[in-house]
């Protein structure tokens, strides 16, 4: 949990927006700083670019990510800390914050278990599928067979994770009762006891867990290791009625290939809360594809979660500008490195951002 010295909110109330401005404000201008909030964060009039210049600190969600790519770094001389107010933070360029000297910390753990829940929640409503059901009830049918015909039990199932970190072994805990065969890959292999106390089996790569599984739900940093991981020979390699749930990050999938798979029925099902750009266009395929799941990027934003990654963000503030150590598990990269958790959960290098063209 964040050990703030104070919270600057009510816990349970919207923090992670505009007008919450995580609870931030007071504190903040208490010691003479200034804070601007915005959502205005895409194209060069937006007021995230006209800040920059004069940025010492941007934070950001990930949820509505501003995007702090190399040329936006080139484009802040003063910008000392870019502090992801949640997990993941691929929206910032590590390659450049490495090169300019940028600290890149956010808030290990503060949504972990709300991300496990929703993975979770979107196998059973994919695997059941319960929108479809719940459709006919909604427009006043009762058609129990079309209702049932592509729906099935999890029990029995193969049910693999790729990246067993905080989230995935939180996944696989809450799927084990569900008298599931579980398997997982990660580049570092669970303890003995732990994968037997979960009744896991360990796949030496993710091909080799896709073609062993049922249903894949993905929990890996992008990096450029799983930059666009699941391609259309990933995903082919498949069982034919698979079902993928990504609540990691939408660039780990190939998105056309994913519709592709959907609308041939090689893959029965895709749920997830991760898009990208997000927002996401109004006309993006995932919105229209048949048979999924989709959410915003709401997983991690619970008001639970809220609280936490709001007060971790405040602790992170409080040791940066008392010249404290930022603690160790919130530092993705540090000192011209990838530190703390980025040293273990990401790789430096071209990927990500080459394969955007940006
Ligand atoms: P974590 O650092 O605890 O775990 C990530 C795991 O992935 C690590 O065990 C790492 O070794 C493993 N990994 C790294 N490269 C891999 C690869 N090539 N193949 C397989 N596994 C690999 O992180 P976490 O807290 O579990 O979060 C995981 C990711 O989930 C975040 O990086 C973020 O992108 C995403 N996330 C999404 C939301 C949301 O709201 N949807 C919220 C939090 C995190």
């Amino acid at each position: 949990m964040p050990t703030p010295s104070a919270l600057g909110f009510t816990p349970g109330h919207l923090l992670g927006c505009v007008s919450g401005e995580l609870g931030l404000r007071e504190f903040l201008e208490a010691q003479g700083h200034e804070l601007v909030v915005t959502s205005d964060k895409d194209g060069p009039d937006s007021v995230f670019e006209r800040e920059l210049p004069g940025a010492e600190v941007v934070i950001s969600q990930p949820f509505w990510p501003a995007y702090l790519t190399a040329e936006r770094i080139a484009k802040a001389p003063k910008l000392k800390l870019a502090l992801t107010a949640g997990i993941g933070s691929d929206h910032v360029d590590l390659d450049a914050a490495i090169r300019a000297g940028v600290t890149v910390a956010e808030v290990t753990y503060s949504n972990s278990l709300s991300v496990a829940e929703h993975a979770v929640m979107q196998i059973l409503t994919l695997v059941r599928n319960f929108l479809p059901a719940h459709e006919w009830v909604v427009n006043g049918g009762w058609n129990i067979a079309d209702a049932a015909s592509r729906s099935y039990d999890l029990e029995g199932m193969d049910v693999g994770v790729i990246g067993a970190g905080r989230i995935g072994q939180a996944v696989l805990r809450r799927l084990a009762p569900f008298g599931v065969r579980l398997h997982y890959f990660s580049p570092m292999r669970l303890p003995t006891d732990v994968e037997h106390e979960l009744g896991t089996a360990f796949h030496p790569d993710a091909g080799s867990l896709a073609r062993s599984v049922d249903v894949v739900s993905l929990h890996a940093p992008l990096h450029p290791q799983t930059y666009h991981l699941f391609d259309r020979e990933m995903i082919n390699s498949m069982r034919r009625g698979s079902y993928i749930v990504n609540t990691a990050r939408a660039e780990i999938t190939v998105r056309d290939d994913v519709v592709e798979a959907l609308e041939s029925g090689q893959l029965a099902g895709y749920a997830g809360d991760v898009w990208y750009p997000q927002p996401p266009e109004t006309d993006h395929p995932w919105r229209s594809m048949p048979h999924q799941a989709m959410t915003p990027h709401v997983s991690g934003t619970t008001l639970s979660a809220q609280a936490r990654y709001a007060a971790g963000t405040r602790e992170v503030l409080e040791d940066f500008l008392a010249g404290r150590h930022i603690r160790e598990a919130y530092l993705i990269v540090e000192g011209g490195e990838l530190a703390g958790t980025g040293a273990k959960s990401y790789t430096a290098g071209a990927g990500v951002e080459a394969g955007r063209g940006a």
